[in-house]
């Protein structure tokens, strides 16, 4: 069995859906998936922004916000299932979830107080809707299909924003709730992004976090693969909409796509891979308008990663804005211990993760997502030495496995990017990545001067594709 998650872009209209509805009914010759949904696109930044203003106590606009939601799916409902019964039943269940979201608006609109707890709650009424909305479109079209409520099976801890899965608990209850389902010959359709914690209160994984669910659950299952249909052409060469003339990259491994989106591509949540290395599960990436193209295999395979079509020094280039330095200075590192555990100290204790770093005897430069850098902490890192900063960088980073035992590469980055002002420069200790960072005026030049340089038309044939429909 097969587990498919459908990106917000693929069950973002009717039209989407009726397209998602068709790939599915392709797959089910061959047995019933478990298919893992989004919100329809969109919607979770409208409901951020519903808890947002509800928070600031501006009820009015928040609950004018909710009526759109409302009338988004309404309007999806009226043109996919054209059955009176099956209308009449849909509206019922999704007016629960409307009458939930205006009652939590004003609820906490008068209390003027949002907690990460009450925004995920806000949050989780993206996924219930489009999958309540989809199950009953499938039905339409005669499929026999159940719809789960993950949170039955998604148990988590409650880092509110940011949980993560009670891998026992969720495994056995996928056993116990999901399997018997897709035995019986039932499409199962569920909520990605979603969870809720032992005493039943909504968590949610993080934006984009549906992959994780999605990997996560076909982990849990031991599904034969874990496709992720999204709106290109599998993982790319670098971001498309970056660099049009990017490529689908036919085969990497699981190491080179967690290190692409940790380090920002975001076709995939980071943390996906994990979960389908535990258990060997090959992860495709397809596109829901193009489903009969190749899109991207990660795999480990040794067979499938000897063919011509693993190939490429560099696998593909991934952009990060959003980005500060960190430049401490100070004479106590030299020939010293200790330093750096009281630098990471600080780090801690304001809860800032480093992304890039790089040192020297007497100072340190570090990467940080420029919103979690606070006066506070920047006053913390002042009592170590010299602190500057730089806002608004972005990091640009080449990864792929063949980096690791190529000479000349780094010669072949710096010299195409000697018309760029770099900031700092990084080699991931991974070593299948090389990193710079710029400023983010310089990005569009950046990336351009790298994709020309390792994807030109002579360096691609056999390696990777153009997309379908170039
Ligand atoms: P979904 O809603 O299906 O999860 P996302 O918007 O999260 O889709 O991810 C798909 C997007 O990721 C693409 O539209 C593309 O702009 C972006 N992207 C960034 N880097 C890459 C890459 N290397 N390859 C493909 N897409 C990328
Ligand atoms: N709907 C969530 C988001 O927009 C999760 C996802 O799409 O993966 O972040
Ligand atoms: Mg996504």
């Amino acid at each position: 069995m097969v587990v498919m998650k459908f990106g917000g872009t693929s069950v973002g209209t009717a039209q989407a859906m009726r397209q998602v509805i068709a790939i599915i009914g392709e797959k089910r010759k061959s047995g019933a998936p478990l298919v893992v949904l989004s919100a329809c696109s969109g919607v979770t930044n409208k409901l951020i922004h519903i808890a947002d203003q509800a928070g600031a106590g501006h009820i009015e606009e928040a609950l004018r916000l909710a009526g759109e939601v409302r009338a988004f799916h309404l309007d999806l409902i009226g043109e996919l299932i054209a059955s009176e019964e099956l209308k009449a039943e849909v509206i019922e269940k999704i007016g629960v979830y409307l009458t939930r979201l205006e009652r939590l608006t004003e609820g906490i609109g008068i209390v003027g107080e949002l907690t990460e707890r009450s925004r995920d709650r806000f949050c989780s009424f993206g996924e219930l809707l489009s999958t309540t909305v989809f199950a009953a479109a499938l039905k339409e079209q005669g499929v026999r299909c159940e719809w789960i409520d993950v949170r039955q099976v998604m148990i988590t801890d409650d880092r509110y924003g940011f949980a993560r899965p009670l891998a026992e608990t969720c495994r056995k209850n996928t056993g116990e709730i999901i399997r018997p389902l897709l035995d019986a010959g039932n499409v199962v359709v569920t909520q990605g992004y979603i969870g809720a914690t032992g005493s039943g209160r909504t968590t949610t994984l993080g934006r984009g976090g549906s992959d994780l669910s999605a990997a996560l659950l076909g982990a849990w299952l031991h599904s034969e693969s874990i496709e992720i249909w999204t709106d290109v052409d599998g993982v790319m060469t670098c971001d498309p909409r970056m660099v049009p003339e990017a490529r689908s990259i036919r085969v990497m491994t699981f190491s080179e796509a967690a290190e692409l989106a940790y380090l920002g591509a975001k076709v995939l949540h980071p943390d996906t891979i994990a979960p389908a290395v535990e258990k060997n599960i090959p992860v495709y990436v397809l596109n829901t308008w193009h489903p009969e193209s190749k899109g991207t295999l990660i795999t480990n395979d040794p067979e499938l990663l000897a063919g011509k079509s693993h190939g490429g020094l560099v696998k593909s280039i991934a952009v990060k804005k959003g980005q500060a330095i960190l430049n401490i200075r100070s004479n106590r590192m030299f020939g010293r211990h200790g330093f750096m555990s009281e630098l990471f100290e600080v780090f801690e204790r304001f809860a800032v993760s480093v992304e890039m770093i790089s040192t020297s005897e007497v100072s340190v430069s570090l990467t940080v997502d420029d919103a979690t850098v606070s006066e506070p902490f920047i006053q913390a890192l002042r009592s170590l030495g010299e602190v500057d900063i730089e806002h608004k960088v972005a990091t640009v980073s080449v990864v792929g496995d063949n980096l690791r035992m190529s000479r000349g590469v780094a010669g072949r980055i710096f010299s195409s990017l000697r018309n760029v002002n770099l900031r700092m420069i990084s080699q991931g200790a991974s070593e299948i990545n090389v990193g710079v960072v710029v400023d983010e005026g310089d990005v569009a030049a950046a990336v351009a001067a790298l994709h020309c340089e390792f994807f030109a038309e002579s360096q691609c044939a056999g390696i990777f594709e153009k997309p379908a429909g170039s």
